[in-house]
Parts: structure tokens; C-alpha cells; sequence
């Protein structure tokens, strides 16, 4: 049973299964990193193989594309066999390219096909800034109204959205659904499987942003039928800044032609035969544009050793237990000074970091990082909390709560100006 002491903390690392991955990642000494949701940490791991493949540049040139540790010419799709796990995929449906927003664009291009009534793409008020911009340029591309053309579901409470709203909106002017897994800002974990359902039984195709969930939740997107889905690694992933991300298209849609195309989505055999005829690859490698950003993938290799270690099944049920425990600990000690949790409070509803919002949000983050603790702070009233799987522990989870406190009580918050830094 749950308890506020410190040994209660202490207790529930000592039965941690995850309790041996601390020491893979480069965490400052005295420091806690809640922030892995922006910017997940480095390992051990993912150092190595990003030294092992400039090592293969090194000794290798030219040749590194076919020699070498990790051979760059099938290093996205290699790579692709080893996300699909995370995602619930079959090793061709994904493959390691692009970013996230540039894996959205490619992929509307793809799949937004307007015909008669159905012209309008269907998103959220609550997505994040940069999916909604794409999907607006993407309807200027053909010619719409991106006010008229991009319905956004509104949120009744501003912070979550209601499947049956989403679904409500799900009409005969609806040519794609596009859908975030986990909402980056409160935390909502939505019902994909009902969501997909929905869209297909009115024949609109949907594809999901997995950003927040990837790494830190099992999907099951093969199996529920998902159209597409894309995701950056370098938030729960751990692959570095601006590491490369991922997407997924599912095998009833193998054999398409990719709405852009360039020569590395080619079919490999024919790749380097240099026709203008453009073969693309049947299965989802045929996503990809131009050549990879080979250091950029690099770091994924290791990271991906870790989570095939640890399973995808034990890191979701370490988070899900550190941000109840997290939420347990707020409402106990920190009930009277104006928190409110945004995230929705089931297991699941929710993804892997607890949005706490308080009118002094950045303040009190300014005053967490003076601590040490690095929060994350989503204008203009959220603390983002991530206790990470892999490198938070309980105790770290327990101090993070007992410092709020002070911060609080002491009203040491008072010290910083409640406005965001440039990066927020
Ligand atoms: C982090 C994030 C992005 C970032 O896109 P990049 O192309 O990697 O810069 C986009 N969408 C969502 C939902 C995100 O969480």
C-alpha cells in the first residue's frame, strides 16, 4: 500500500525490474530528468554505435554503405525490423527516415485523396503546432481553404478530446483522419483501436502522430488496422537531437506509389540502375526520400538494444506505476497550493508523463531546475513530469515531490519571472 515515506520509495526501486538501466544513460550526478518526453537522455548504447558507425566512415569511405559494423544502405530499413516491435508491427510495415513532420507530409501527400464531397482532413484543436501547420499546407497544395477544409474537434475541458466527439465528426465531407496517440500537452492516451474502427466502417483512412507513446507504450497498429502512423525517437526513444523518425503504413496499402518520391523509397535491387522510371520499393522503405541521415540513425541502433532487453510490456507497466505513484505523492503532500492534474487519471487514458498545471508554471520550473530537477514546461500553465522507465527511479520521483513542496511552502518560485525561455 502506498505511503508518502521515503522508505516506501526505496522499496518500490529495491522491486523495480527496471532498476538495473539507470547506469546505461549519462545522467548528471545529483540530477533528476524528468524531461525525457522532450529530449530522451543518451546511453552508454546509443554512444557506441554512433562511435562505431564514424569509425566505419573512417575505415571504410565509400564502402561503409555495404561494409562495416552497420552498413549504411539497409541501415533504415534494418532498423525499421527492429521499431516494429515497440509499435505492434510487422518488420516491412515501418522504416527509420525522415522527421515526424516530413513523415506527415509524406504520408498525406499518400493518403489525402479529395473526391467529390469528401475534400476535408480531419484533425484536433489540441494536436501540436507543427502537424497542423502541415496539414494546412497540404490542403493550400490542392487548392482548399485550410479554415474551411481542416476540422479540428474541439476539446470540452481544454484538455483532452472525447472519442464520441471525434467520431461524431467523422462524416461524408471527410476524405482523412489525422490523430495524435498521447496528446503532448495533457497527456491523453486515446481509445486508437475504436477511433480506427470508426474510421473505417465510414471509409475514411486514419493515420496517427505516436510521438508521445512510442517507447513508452506497446500499439498494436497491424493488428487494429491502423493506415499509417509516424513518430520522432528522440523523445521516449532516446536516439539523440534530431534523431532520425520512424513511420508505419500498413501492408494492405504495400504497392502504392508514395505521393513523393526520391531514390532511396526505390525498390534497392533497381536503385542503383539509374532509370528515370521510378520502381519503388513494395514495402513501407518506399516512404523514404533522399539518403539517410546516417549519424543521425546511428544512435538508434544502441537505444534499440535497450528496449529489446527491457520489453516494451515492462517499461509501460514501470511508467504506469511511477506517474501513479508521482500523482499519489502531489495529492497527498501538495493538495493546498493550487496544482491541478490535467492528464486524465486512468491507466488507460494515460500516457507516460503527468501534466500538473498551476497559473505559476514556468516560475515554479525555473525553480525546479535550480534544484536540479529538469521539468518541462508547456505554456502557458503546464509542468510537464516524465518519470522515464528506463532512468527514473522511485526515490528520484519522491525527492522531485518533496522539493515542489519546499518550493511551494517557501514560495521560492517568487524568485524566477513566470514567462518561458526561448525553448519551453
Ligand atoms: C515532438 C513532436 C513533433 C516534432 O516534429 P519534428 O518534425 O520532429 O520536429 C511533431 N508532432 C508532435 C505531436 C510531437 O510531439
Amino acid at each position: 500500500m502506498f505511503d508518502s515515506t521515503e522508505k516506501f520509495a526505496k522499496q518500490m526501486d529495491e522491486k523495480d525490474p527496471m532498476k538495473g538501466f539507470k547506469k546505461e544513460f549519462y545522467i548528471k550526478e545529483n540530477q533528476i530528468y524528468l524531461d525525457g518526453n522532450s529530449l530522451g537522455l543518451m546511453s552508454k548504447n546509443a554512444e557506441k554505435t554512433l562511435q562505431e558507425v564514424m569509425d566505419s566512415w573512417k575505415d571504410y569511405g565509400i564502402d561503409g554503405w555495404t561494409q562495416g559494423k552497420h552498413p549504411w544502405f539497409y541501415l533504415s530499413e534494418n532498423l525499421g525490423e527492429k521499431v516494429a516491435p515497440l509499435v505492434g508491427a510487422k518488420s516491412e510495415e515501418v522504416v527509420v527516415t525522415g522527421s515526424t513532420t516530413t513523415n506527415l507530409h509524406q504520408l498525406v501527400t499518400t493518403f489525402y485523396k479529395p473526391e467529390g464531397k469528401r475534400t476535408k482532413i480531419l484533425a484536433d484543436e489540441l494536436n501540436f503546432p507543427s502537424d497542423i501547420y502541415a496539414l494546412q499546407s497540404q490542403l493550400q497544395l490542392h487548392g482548399y481553404d485550410h479554415e474551411e477544409h481542416l476540422v479540428r474537434v474541439k476539446s470540452r475541458d481544454g484538455r483532452t478530446l472525447d472519442e464520441d466527439d471525434l467520431i461524431q465528426a467523422m462524416n461524408d465531407e471527410i476524405a482523412l483522419i489525422v490523430l495524435p496517440t498521447v496528446l503532448y500537452r495533457s497527456g491523453q492516451l486515446l481509445n486508437i483501436e475504436k477511433l480506427t474502427k470508426a474510421a473505417h466502417e465510414r471509409n475514411i483512412p486514419i493515420g496517427f502522430d505516436g510521438c508521445h507513446s512510442v517507447g513508452a507504450i506497446p500499439h498494436d497498429f497491424h493488428n487494429q488496422g491502423v493506415d499509417f502512423a509516424y513518430w520522432c525517437h528522440y523523445k521516449y526513444v532516446n536516439s539523440g537531437p534530431g534523431g532520425v523518425a520512424g513511420l508505419f503504413v500498413h501492408e494492405k496499402h504495400f504497392g502504392k506509389t508514395p505521393g513523393l518520391s526520391g531514390w532511396f523509397g526505390s525498390d534497392k535491387s533497381k536503385q542503383f540502375d539509374m532509370e528515370h522510371t521510378f520502381s519503388p520499393a513494395y514495402e513501407a522503405g518506399a516512404y523514404q526520400i533522399g539518403t539517410p541521415h546516417v549519424f543521425s540513425v546511428a544512435p538508434l541502433i544502441g537505444s534499440l538494444q535497450l528496449f529489446e532487453q527491457a520489453g516494451i510490456e515492462t517499461i509501460r507497466e514501470k511508467s504506469l506505476q511511477a506517474t501513479q505513484y508521482l500523482m499519489d505523492l502531489l495529492n497527498e503532500l501538495l493538495s493546498d497550493h493550487g496544482f491541478t492534474i490535467g492528464n486524465p487519471v486512468e491507466d488507460e487514458r494515460r500516457g507516460g508523463h503527468v501534466s500538473l498545471e498551476h497559473p505559476e508554471a514556468a516560475s515554479i520550473c525555473k525553480a525546479l531546475k535550480a534544484h536540479d530537477i529538469i521539468p518541462d514546461f508547456r505554456s502557458p500553465n503546464v509542468i510537464r513530469l516524465a518519470p522515464v522507465a528506463f532512468y527514473v527511479t522511485y526515490q528520484d520521483i519522491h525527492q522531485t515531490v518533496m522539493t515542489l513542496k519546499k518550493i511551494m511552502d517557501e514560495e521560492l518560485y517568487k524568485n524566477y519571472k513566470n514567462e518561458r525561455d526561448v525553448i519551453a
